[in-house]
Protein backbone atom coordinates (compact mmCIF):
# COMPACT_ATOMS: atom_id res chain seq x y z
CA UNK A 1 0.00 0.00 0.00
CA UNK A 2 3.04 2.34 1.14
CA UNK A 3 4.68 1.51 -2.08
CA UNK A 4 1.56 2.58 -4.06
CA UNK A 5 1.11 5.51 -2.36
CA UNK A 6 4.82 6.80 -3.35
CA UNK A 7 3.93 6.14 -6.66
CA UNK A 8 0.89 7.92 -7.13
CA UNK A 9 1.95 11.06 -5.13
CA UNK A 10 5.05 11.38 -7.01
CA UNK A 11 3.06 11.24 -10.41
CA UNK A 12 -0.02 13.79 -8.45
CA UNK A 13 2.98 16.13 -7.51
CA UNK A 14 3.33 17.09 -10.63
CA UNK A 15 -0.02 19.33 -9.87
CA UNK A 16 2.25 21.57 -7.66
CA UNK A 17 4.77 22.91 -9.34
CA UNK A 18 7.74 24.19 -8.28
CA UNK A 19 7.99 27.88 -7.95
CA UNK A 20 10.76 28.36 -10.73
CA UNK A 21 8.22 26.05 -13.23
CA UNK A 22 5.60 28.57 -11.90
CA UNK A 23 7.23 31.71 -12.85
CA UNK A 24 8.40 30.62 -16.10
CA UNK A 25 4.58 29.78 -16.89
CA UNK A 26 3.39 32.87 -15.52
CA UNK A 27 6.26 34.89 -17.64
CA UNK A 28 5.31 32.82 -20.88
CA UNK A 29 1.46 33.88 -20.16
CA UNK A 30 2.21 37.78 -19.78
CA UNK A 31 4.51 37.55 -22.68
CA UNK A 32 1.25 36.50 -24.60
CA UNK A 33 -1.10 38.69 -23.09
CA UNK A 34 1.14 41.64 -23.42
CA UNK A 35 1.86 40.75 -27.47
CA UNK A 36 -2.25 40.50 -27.45
CA UNK A 37 -3.08 43.57 -25.74
CA UNK A 38 -0.05 45.15 -28.00
CA UNK A 39 -1.28 44.70 -31.08
CA UNK A 40 -5.11 45.02 -30.57
CA UNK A 41 -4.86 48.52 -32.69
CA UNK A 42 -3.97 46.29 -35.75
CA UNK A 43 -5.85 43.27 -35.13
CA UNK A 44 -9.23 43.07 -37.16
CA UNK A 45 -12.32 43.61 -34.50
CA UNK A 46 -14.23 40.62 -36.98
CA UNK A 47 -12.57 37.72 -38.63
CA UNK A 48 -15.13 35.92 -40.74
CA UNK A 49 -14.69 32.15 -42.03
CA UNK A 50 -13.76 32.57 -45.59
CA UNK A 51 -12.29 30.36 -48.14
CA UNK A 52 -9.09 31.54 -47.53
CA UNK A 53 -9.16 30.56 -43.86
CA UNK A 54 -11.14 27.71 -44.19
CA UNK A 55 -13.00 26.99 -40.47
CA UNK A 56 -9.78 26.82 -38.89
CA UNK A 57 -11.35 27.42 -35.54
CA UNK A 58 -14.16 24.84 -36.25
CA UNK A 59 -11.73 21.64 -37.76
CA UNK A 60 -9.96 21.96 -34.58
CA UNK A 61 -9.94 19.30 -31.77
CA UNK A 62 -8.74 20.81 -28.21
CA UNK A 63 -8.60 16.97 -27.32
CA UNK A 64 -7.14 15.42 -24.12
CA UNK A 65 -4.18 12.78 -23.67
CA UNK A 66 -2.62 11.40 -20.31
CA UNK A 67 0.63 13.06 -21.48
CA UNK A 68 2.05 17.04 -20.24
CA UNK A 69 2.22 19.39 -22.72
CA UNK A 70 4.55 22.60 -23.01
CA UNK A 71 2.86 25.74 -22.53
CA UNK A 72 4.20 27.45 -25.30
CA UNK A 73 2.51 25.04 -27.76
CA UNK A 74 -0.92 25.58 -26.23
CA UNK A 75 -0.73 29.28 -26.17
CA UNK A 76 0.21 29.30 -29.72
CA UNK A 77 -3.04 26.67 -30.13
CA UNK A 78 -5.07 29.53 -28.44
CA UNK A 79 -3.44 32.39 -30.58
CA UNK A 80 -3.90 30.19 -33.87
CA UNK A 81 -7.66 28.68 -32.92
CA UNK A 82 -9.35 31.00 -30.79
CA UNK A 83 -7.75 34.42 -30.67
CA UNK A 84 -8.11 34.74 -34.53
CA UNK A 85 -11.42 34.16 -35.23
CA UNK A 86 -14.61 35.26 -34.88
CA UNK A 87 -15.91 38.58 -33.03
CA UNK A 88 -12.70 40.18 -30.95
CA UNK A 89 -14.58 41.20 -27.81
CA UNK A 90 -11.49 43.53 -26.41
CA UNK A 91 -11.16 45.46 -29.67
CA UNK A 92 -11.74 48.94 -30.15
CA UNK A 93 -13.38 48.38 -32.91
CA UNK A 94 -16.49 46.43 -31.79
CA UNK A 95 -19.36 48.28 -31.36
CA UNK A 96 -22.11 44.90 -32.21
CA UNK A 97 -24.29 44.05 -29.60
CA UNK A 98 -23.05 45.53 -26.16
CA UNK A 99 -19.27 45.03 -25.53
CA UNK A 100 -17.39 45.79 -22.62
CA UNK A 101 -13.58 45.04 -23.89
CA UNK A 102 -12.44 44.18 -20.45
CA UNK A 103 -9.96 45.83 -18.26
CA UNK A 104 -6.63 44.77 -17.49
CA UNK A 105 -6.17 44.38 -13.76
CA UNK A 106 -9.54 42.12 -13.65
CA UNK A 107 -7.88 39.48 -15.11
CA UNK A 108 -5.31 39.53 -12.18
CA UNK A 109 -7.96 40.19 -10.12
CA UNK A 110 -9.53 36.82 -11.58
CA UNK A 111 -5.72 35.18 -11.07
CA UNK A 112 -5.72 36.26 -7.36
CA UNK A 113 -8.93 35.08 -6.62
CA UNK A 114 -8.07 31.20 -8.41
CA UNK A 115 -4.86 30.92 -6.74
CA UNK A 116 -5.90 31.46 -3.73
CA UNK A 117 -9.42 29.63 -4.50
CA UNK A 118 -11.32 31.94 -1.90
CA UNK A 119 -14.49 30.44 -1.58
CA UNK A 120 -16.79 33.38 -1.65
CA UNK A 121 -20.15 31.23 -1.05
CA UNK A 122 -21.10 31.70 2.67
CA UNK A 123 -19.93 33.87 5.23
CA UNK A 124 -18.62 31.34 7.69
CA UNK A 125 -15.98 30.11 4.95
CA UNK A 126 -14.68 33.75 4.32
CA UNK A 127 -16.04 36.31 5.68
CA UNK A 128 -13.50 38.54 4.08
CA UNK A 129 -14.49 37.72 0.55
CA UNK A 130 -18.45 37.84 1.41
CA UNK A 131 -17.85 41.16 2.96
CA UNK A 132 -15.77 42.59 -0.29
CA UNK A 133 -18.79 41.38 -2.54
CA UNK A 134 -21.27 42.95 0.14
CA UNK A 135 -19.84 45.79 0.31
CA UNK A 136 -19.58 46.16 -3.50
CA UNK A 137 -23.71 45.53 -4.07
CA UNK A 138 -23.80 47.92 -1.00
CA UNK A 139 -22.00 50.93 -3.08
CA UNK A 140 -24.17 49.36 -6.25
CA UNK A 141 -27.58 50.32 -4.02
CA UNK A 142 -26.05 53.48 -3.15
CA UNK A 143 -25.52 54.11 -6.47
CA UNK A 144 -29.29 53.81 -7.56
CA UNK A 145 -30.68 55.18 -4.15
CA UNK A 146 -32.33 51.90 -2.87
CA UNK A 147 -32.35 51.59 0.93
CA UNK A 148 -29.70 50.72 3.25
CA UNK A 149 -31.54 47.33 4.00
CA UNK A 150 -31.61 46.40 0.39
CA UNK A 151 -29.56 43.25 -0.74
CA UNK A 152 -27.80 42.16 -3.96
CA UNK A 153 -26.11 39.23 -5.47
CA UNK A 154 -23.04 39.18 -7.84
CA UNK A 155 -24.19 37.00 -10.73
CA UNK A 156 -22.95 35.64 -13.98
CA UNK A 157 -24.45 38.32 -16.06
CA UNK A 158 -27.43 40.19 -17.01
CA UNK A 159 -29.93 37.32 -17.68
CA UNK A 160 -29.60 35.48 -14.05
CA UNK A 161 -30.07 38.69 -12.34
CA UNK A 162 -33.21 38.66 -13.99
CA UNK A 163 -34.25 35.17 -13.35
CA UNK A 164 -33.19 35.58 -9.93
CA UNK A 165 -35.79 39.00 -10.01
CA UNK A 166 -38.35 37.28 -11.17
CA UNK A 167 -38.31 33.84 -8.92
CA UNK A 168 -38.25 36.72 -6.02
CA UNK A 169 -41.20 38.66 -7.36
CA UNK A 170 -42.88 35.47 -7.55
CA UNK A 171 -42.60 34.62 -4.23
CA UNK A 172 -43.22 37.84 -3.03
CA UNK A 173 -46.38 38.50 -4.78
CA UNK A 174 -47.34 34.84 -3.34
CA UNK A 175 -47.98 33.13 -6.96
CA UNK A 176 -48.21 29.48 -6.83
CA UNK A 177 -49.06 26.98 -9.77
CA UNK A 178 -53.41 27.62 -9.70
CA UNK A 179 -52.64 30.88 -10.24
CA UNK A 180 -49.66 30.92 -13.23
CA UNK A 181 -52.28 31.12 -15.61
CA UNK A 182 -53.99 34.52 -14.41
CA UNK A 183 -50.87 36.13 -13.33
CA UNK A 184 -49.62 39.15 -15.78
CA UNK A 185 -46.12 40.40 -16.95
CA UNK A 186 -46.08 44.25 -18.81
CA UNK A 187 -42.83 44.54 -20.90
CA UNK A 188 -42.61 46.27 -24.47
CA UNK A 189 -41.22 45.29 -27.84
CA UNK A 190 -38.25 46.38 -26.74
CA UNK A 191 -37.52 43.98 -23.62
CA UNK A 192 -34.46 42.20 -23.74
CA UNK A 193 -35.09 38.25 -24.71
CA UNK A 194 -33.74 37.47 -21.00
CA UNK A 195 -36.89 38.45 -19.78
CA UNK A 196 -39.16 36.12 -21.44
CA UNK A 197 -36.41 33.33 -21.03
CA UNK A 198 -36.52 33.96 -17.00
CA UNK A 199 -40.34 33.76 -17.32
CA UNK A 200 -40.32 30.27 -18.89
CA UNK A 201 -37.29 29.27 -16.76
CA UNK A 202 -39.17 30.17 -13.51
CA UNK A 203 -42.14 28.00 -14.39
CA UNK A 204 -44.71 30.83 -15.44
CA UNK A 205 -44.63 30.26 -19.20
CA UNK A 206 -48.07 29.83 -18.62
CA UNK A 207 -48.93 33.79 -17.55
CA UNK A 208 -49.72 36.73 -19.59
CA UNK A 209 -47.97 38.72 -21.63
CA UNK A 210 -48.74 42.38 -22.16
CA UNK A 211 -46.37 44.16 -24.93
CA UNK A 212 -47.19 47.91 -23.21
CA UNK A 213 -47.62 50.43 -26.14
CA UNK A 214 -44.38 52.65 -26.82
CA UNK A 215 -43.78 56.13 -28.12
CA UNK A 216 -41.19 57.30 -31.03
CA UNK A 217 -38.41 56.70 -28.85
CA UNK A 218 -39.21 53.40 -27.91
CA UNK A 219 -39.83 54.19 -24.68
CA UNK A 220 -42.87 52.25 -22.49
CA UNK A 221 -46.22 54.43 -22.68
CA UNK A 222 -47.64 55.00 -19.28
CA UNK A 223 -50.34 55.72 -19.78
CA UNK A 224 -51.25 52.57 -21.93
CA UNK A 225 -49.82 50.31 -19.16
CA UNK A 226 -52.56 52.07 -16.75
CA UNK A 227 -54.82 51.23 -19.16
CA UNK A 228 -54.25 47.78 -19.87
CA UNK A 229 -53.56 46.66 -16.36
CA UNK A 230 -56.94 48.12 -15.10
CA UNK A 231 -58.40 46.22 -18.09
CA UNK A 232 -56.56 43.11 -16.85
CA UNK A 233 -57.49 43.63 -13.29
CA UNK A 234 -61.49 44.08 -14.36
CA UNK A 235 -61.53 40.66 -16.01
CA UNK A 236 -60.12 39.08 -12.59
CA UNK A 237 -56.49 38.67 -13.86
CA UNK A 238 -53.30 38.99 -11.59
CA UNK A 239 -51.26 41.46 -12.94
CA UNK A 240 -47.93 40.98 -10.46
CA UNK A 241 -44.82 42.13 -12.32
CA UNK A 242 -43.59 44.93 -14.73
CA UNK A 243 -39.95 45.08 -16.46
CA UNK A 244 -38.88 48.70 -17.70
CA UNK A 245 -36.00 49.02 -19.37
CA UNK A 246 -33.05 51.49 -18.54
CA UNK A 247 -31.19 51.90 -22.02
CA UNK A 248 -32.71 49.12 -23.87
CA UNK A 249 -30.77 46.54 -25.73
CA UNK A 250 -31.96 47.88 -29.64
CA UNK A 251 -31.68 51.94 -29.38
CA UNK A 252 -30.89 52.23 -25.98
CA UNK A 253 -34.05 54.16 -25.05
CA UNK A 254 -34.83 54.46 -21.19
CA UNK A 255 -38.72 53.63 -20.53
CA UNK A 256 -39.83 56.47 -17.89
CA UNK A 257 -39.18 54.81 -15.03
CA UNK A 258 -40.67 57.86 -12.51
CA UNK A 259 -44.26 56.96 -14.16
CA UNK A 260 -44.12 53.62 -14.27
CA UNK A 261 -42.83 53.19 -10.71
CA UNK A 262 -46.27 55.30 -9.65
CA UNK A 263 -48.27 52.52 -11.09
CA UNK A 264 -46.17 49.80 -9.95
CA UNK A 265 -47.59 51.30 -6.38
CA UNK A 266 -50.59 52.17 -6.52
CA UNK A 267 -51.52 48.80 -7.84
CA UNK A 268 -49.22 46.67 -5.94
CA UNK A 269 -47.32 45.07 -8.90
CA UNK A 270 -43.27 44.20 -8.50
CA UNK A 271 -41.39 46.93 -10.81
CA UNK A 272 -37.98 45.27 -12.13
CA UNK A 273 -35.88 47.63 -13.75
CA UNK A 274 -33.63 45.81 -16.30
CA UNK A 275 -30.48 48.49 -16.41
CA UNK A 276 -27.87 45.41 -17.47
CA UNK A 277 -26.69 48.08 -19.84
CA UNK A 278 -27.41 51.51 -19.29
CA UNK A 279 -27.25 51.16 -14.96
CA UNK A 280 -23.36 52.55 -14.55
CA UNK A 281 -24.35 55.52 -16.70
CA UNK A 282 -25.64 57.06 -13.21
CA UNK A 283 -21.46 57.29 -12.89
CA UNK A 284 -21.68 60.26 -15.29
CA UNK A 285 -22.74 64.00 -13.99
CA UNK A 286 -25.58 65.09 -15.12
CA UNK A 287 -27.31 61.69 -16.16
CA UNK A 288 -29.45 61.33 -12.82
CA UNK A 289 -32.89 62.53 -14.58
CA UNK A 290 -32.52 59.70 -16.74
CA UNK A 291 -32.04 57.91 -13.52
CA UNK A 292 -35.25 59.57 -11.61
CA UNK A 293 -37.70 56.95 -9.95
CA UNK A 294 -35.15 53.96 -10.46
CA UNK A 295 -34.65 54.08 -6.40
CA UNK A 296 -38.70 53.34 -6.07
CA UNK A 297 -37.67 50.20 -8.20
CA UNK A 298 -38.60 46.59 -6.51
CA UNK A 299 -35.27 45.27 -8.09
CA UNK A 300 -32.51 46.26 -10.48
CA UNK A 301 -29.87 44.23 -13.20
CA UNK A 302 -26.54 45.70 -13.68
CA UNK A 303 -23.89 44.29 -15.84
CA UNK A 304 -20.58 45.28 -14.64
CA UNK A 305 -18.76 43.29 -18.06
CA UNK A 306 -20.88 45.81 -20.02
CA UNK A 307 -20.68 49.46 -18.55
CA UNK A 308 -18.12 48.84 -16.05
CA UNK A 309 -16.01 47.57 -18.66
CA UNK A 310 -15.15 44.11 -16.83
CA UNK A 311 -14.56 40.89 -18.84
CA UNK A 312 -17.19 38.57 -19.49
CA UNK A 313 -18.80 37.10 -17.01
CA UNK A 314 -20.45 39.82 -14.20
CA UNK A 315 -23.79 41.15 -13.46
CA UNK A 316 -25.73 42.13 -10.38
CA UNK A 317 -29.16 42.21 -8.74
CA UNK A 318 -30.28 44.43 -6.52
CA UNK A 319 -33.46 43.82 -4.35
CA UNK A 320 -35.29 45.43 -1.60
CA UNK A 321 -37.39 42.80 -0.37
CA UNK A 322 -34.41 40.34 1.36
CA UNK A 323 -37.17 38.15 2.95
CA UNK A 324 -38.18 37.45 -0.72
CA UNK A 325 -35.31 36.94 -1.99
CA UNK A 326 -34.30 34.92 0.89
CA UNK A 327 -37.72 33.04 0.63
CA UNK A 328 -36.75 32.01 -2.58
CA UNK A 329 -33.52 30.51 -2.52
CA UNK A 330 -32.30 29.49 0.98
CA UNK A 331 -31.56 26.19 1.50
CA UNK A 332 -31.18 24.31 4.84
CA UNK A 333 -28.58 20.71 4.34
CA UNK A 334 -27.10 18.42 7.30
CA UNK A 335 -23.94 18.71 5.83
CA UNK A 336 -24.08 22.81 5.62
CA UNK A 337 -24.91 23.02 9.39
CA UNK A 338 -21.75 24.37 10.01
CA UNK A 339 -22.01 27.43 8.03
CA UNK A 340 -26.15 28.89 8.44
CA UNK A 341 -25.72 32.57 9.15
CA UNK A 342 -28.25 35.00 11.10
CA UNK A 343 -30.46 36.38 9.06
CA UNK A 344 -31.47 40.20 9.34
CA UNK A 345 -34.45 41.90 10.78
CA UNK A 346 -35.88 44.46 7.65
CA UNK A 347 -34.80 47.83 8.27
CA UNK A 348 -31.35 46.57 9.68
CA UNK A 349 -28.51 48.53 7.56
CA UNK A 350 -27.07 46.75 4.47
CA UNK A 351 -26.48 43.15 5.69
CA UNK A 352 -22.31 42.92 4.83
CA UNK A 353 -22.33 39.10 6.09
CA UNK A 354 -25.55 38.23 4.01
CA UNK A 355 -24.33 34.76 2.34
CA UNK A 356 -24.55 34.65 -1.40
CA UNK A 357 -25.23 30.95 -1.50
CA UNK A 358 -28.56 31.90 0.57
CA UNK A 359 -29.79 34.58 -1.78
CA UNK A 360 -29.09 32.83 -5.17
CA UNK A 361 -29.42 29.54 -7.10
CA UNK A 362 -25.48 28.87 -6.36
CA UNK A 363 -23.83 27.04 -3.54
CA UNK A 364 -19.91 26.91 -4.61
CA UNK A 365 -19.04 30.24 -7.21
CA UNK A 366 -16.42 32.02 -8.56
CA UNK A 367 -15.53 34.95 -6.47
CA UNK A 368 -16.20 37.21 -8.52
CA UNK A 369 -15.86 40.53 -6.75
CA UNK A 370 -12.13 40.22 -6.64
CA UNK A 371 -12.45 41.17 -10.57
CA UNK A 372 -14.17 44.09 -9.65
CA UNK A 373 -12.83 45.59 -6.95
CA UNK A 374 -9.52 45.43 -8.31
CA UNK A 375 -9.72 47.40 -11.31
CA UNK A 376 -11.97 50.07 -9.51
CA UNK A 377 -9.68 50.16 -6.49
CA UNK A 378 -6.17 50.40 -8.32
CA UNK A 379 -7.90 53.03 -11.04
CA UNK A 380 -10.51 54.64 -8.74
CA UNK A 381 -14.05 55.82 -9.82
CA UNK A 382 -12.58 58.94 -11.93
CA UNK A 383 -11.60 57.35 -14.91
CA UNK A 384 -14.41 55.20 -15.09
CA UNK A 385 -16.56 58.29 -15.03
CA UNK A 386 -14.71 59.55 -17.76
CA UNK A 387 -14.60 56.95 -19.98
CA UNK A 388 -18.56 56.06 -19.82
CA UNK A 389 -19.46 60.57 -20.30
CA UNK A 390 -16.71 60.19 -22.97
CA UNK A 391 -18.90 57.01 -24.52
CA UNK A 392 -22.13 59.63 -24.57
CA UNK A 393 -20.32 62.47 -26.39
CA UNK A 394 -18.75 60.25 -28.98
CA UNK A 395 -22.57 58.44 -29.47
CA UNK A 396 -24.12 62.37 -29.94
CA UNK A 397 -20.78 63.15 -32.16
CA UNK A 398 -21.49 59.73 -34.42
CA UNK A 399 -25.74 60.51 -34.50
CA UNK A 400 -24.68 64.05 -35.75
CA UNK A 401 -22.30 62.96 -38.20
CA UNK A 402 -24.27 60.65 -39.73
CA UNK A 403 -27.64 62.41 -39.40
CA UNK A 404 -25.63 65.20 -42.37
CA UNK A 405 -24.83 62.88 -44.65
CA UNK A 406 -26.37 62.67 -47.68
CA UNK A 407 -28.72 59.30 -47.88
CA UNK A 408 -28.55 58.26 -44.44
CA UNK A 409 -31.76 58.14 -42.08
CA UNK A 410 -30.91 58.34 -38.24
CA UNK A 411 -33.31 56.70 -35.38
CA UNK A 412 -34.07 58.60 -32.16
CA UNK A 413 -31.71 60.51 -30.84
CA UNK A 414 -29.80 58.52 -28.64
CA UNK A 415 -30.38 58.46 -24.87
CA UNK A 416 -27.48 56.61 -23.97
CA UNK A 417 -24.23 55.27 -26.05
CA UNK A 418 -26.32 52.93 -28.69
CA UNK A 419 -27.76 54.66 -31.93
CA UNK A 420 -29.13 53.25 -35.09
CA UNK A 421 -28.89 54.44 -38.84
CA UNK A 422 -29.46 53.03 -42.49
CA UNK A 423 -28.55 53.93 -45.82
CA UNK A 424 -31.81 54.65 -47.87
CA UNK A 425 -31.00 54.79 -51.63
CA UNK A 426 -32.89 56.26 -54.26
CA UNK A 427 -33.59 52.99 -56.10
CA UNK A 428 -32.79 50.05 -53.92
CA UNK A 429 -35.19 48.39 -51.19
CA UNK A 430 -33.47 50.05 -48.22
CA UNK A 431 -33.64 46.90 -46.13
CA UNK A 432 -31.81 44.82 -48.99
CA UNK A 433 -29.18 47.63 -49.18
CA UNK A 434 -28.43 47.98 -45.63
CA UNK A 435 -28.24 44.36 -44.98
CA UNK A 436 -25.92 43.94 -47.60
CA UNK A 437 -23.75 46.86 -46.17
CA UNK A 438 -23.63 45.47 -42.61
CA UNK A 439 -22.54 42.03 -44.39
CA UNK A 440 -19.74 44.10 -46.14
CA UNK A 441 -18.84 45.88 -42.63
CA UNK A 442 -18.37 42.77 -41.13
CA UNK A 443 -16.43 40.40 -44.00
CA UNK A 444 -14.18 43.54 -44.01
CA UNK A 445 -13.77 43.07 -39.74
CA UNK A 446 -11.67 46.45 -39.38
CA UNK A 447 -14.84 47.11 -37.56
CA UNK A 448 -17.41 45.19 -35.95
CA UNK A 449 -21.08 46.43 -36.03
CA UNK A 450 -24.38 44.15 -35.60
CA UNK A 451 -28.22 45.34 -37.43
CA UNK A 452 -31.92 44.80 -35.62
CA UNK A 453 -35.36 44.74 -37.15
CA UNK A 454 -37.52 47.53 -35.69
CA UNK A 455 -41.26 47.68 -36.64
CA UNK A 456 -39.83 45.21 -40.46
CA UNK A 457 -37.17 48.14 -40.95
CA UNK A 458 -33.54 47.11 -40.89
CA UNK A 459 -31.22 49.11 -38.90
CA UNK A 460 -27.70 49.24 -38.60
CA UNK A 461 -26.42 49.19 -34.51
CA UNK A 462 -24.07 51.33 -33.03
CA UNK A 463 -23.02 50.36 -29.64
CA UNK A 464 -19.98 52.50 -28.19
CA UNK A 465 -19.71 51.21 -24.93
CA UNK A 466 -15.83 49.53 -24.83
CA UNK A 467 -13.67 51.26 -22.80
CA UNK A 468 -11.47 51.40 -25.86
CA UNK A 469 -13.19 53.20 -28.22
CA UNK A 470 -12.08 56.56 -28.57
CA UNK A 471 -12.99 59.65 -31.28
CA UNK A 472 -10.43 57.85 -33.70
CA UNK A 473 -12.08 54.78 -34.03
CA UNK A 474 -15.73 56.39 -34.20
CA UNK A 475 -13.96 58.65 -37.39
CA UNK A 476 -12.94 55.18 -38.86
CA UNK A 477 -16.10 53.62 -38.56
CA UNK A 478 -17.66 57.02 -40.63
CA UNK A 479 -15.31 56.42 -43.55
CA UNK A 480 -15.76 52.30 -43.35
CA UNK A 481 -19.42 52.83 -43.39
CA UNK A 482 -19.16 55.27 -46.44
CA UNK A 483 -16.74 53.22 -48.10
CA UNK A 484 -18.82 50.35 -47.70
CA UNK A 485 -22.01 52.55 -49.26
CA UNK A 486 -20.29 53.51 -52.10
CA UNK A 487 -18.89 50.38 -52.93
CA UNK A 488 -22.67 48.88 -53.55
CA UNK A 489 -23.58 52.00 -54.92
CA UNK A 490 -21.28 52.06 -57.66
CA UNK A 491 -20.96 47.47 -57.98
C1 LIG B 1 -27.16 42.42 -22.13
C2 LIG B 1 -28.51 42.61 -21.59
C3 LIG B 1 -29.14 41.59 -20.87
C4 LIG B 1 -28.54 40.22 -20.70
O1 LIG B 1 -27.38 40.26 -19.97
P1 LIG B 1 -26.23 39.15 -20.12
O2 LIG B 1 -25.15 39.69 -19.27
O3 LIG B 1 -25.88 39.09 -21.59
O4 LIG B 1 -26.78 37.85 -19.64
C5 LIG B 1 -30.38 41.86 -20.31
N1 LIG B 1 -30.96 43.06 -20.48
C6 LIG B 1 -30.39 44.05 -21.18
C7 LIG B 1 -31.11 45.35 -21.32
C8 LIG B 1 -29.15 43.87 -21.76
O5 LIG B 1 -28.58 44.85 -22.46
Amino acid sequence: MIEKLKALESLARQLQPSSAQRNEWHQQVAHYASEFLDNLEDKKAFKQATSDNPDAARDFFFSLEERANPLVGLLSDIEEHIDQHGINPASAGHMGYIPGGGVYPAALGDYLAAVTNRYAGVFFASPGAVHLENDLLSWMCQLMGFPEDSVGNLTSGGSIANLTAIVTAREAQQLRAKDFERAVVYLTEQTHHSIQKAIRISGLSECQIRYVETDSKNGMLPTALDKTIRQDKQKGLIPFFINATLGTTNTGAIDPIDDIAKIASEKALWLHVDAAYGGFFKLVEGMSSAFSGIEKADSITLDPHKTLFLPFGTGAVLIKNKKALMEAHHYQADYMQDTISETGEPGQKFDRSISPADISPELTKHFRGMRLWLPLKLFGLAPFRAALEEKLILTQYLYQKLASKDGFEVGPEPELSVTIFRYVPAKIDPNQFNQELIKRIQLDGDIFLSSTLIDQVFWIRVAIVNFRTHLSHVKKMVKIIEREVKAIITQ
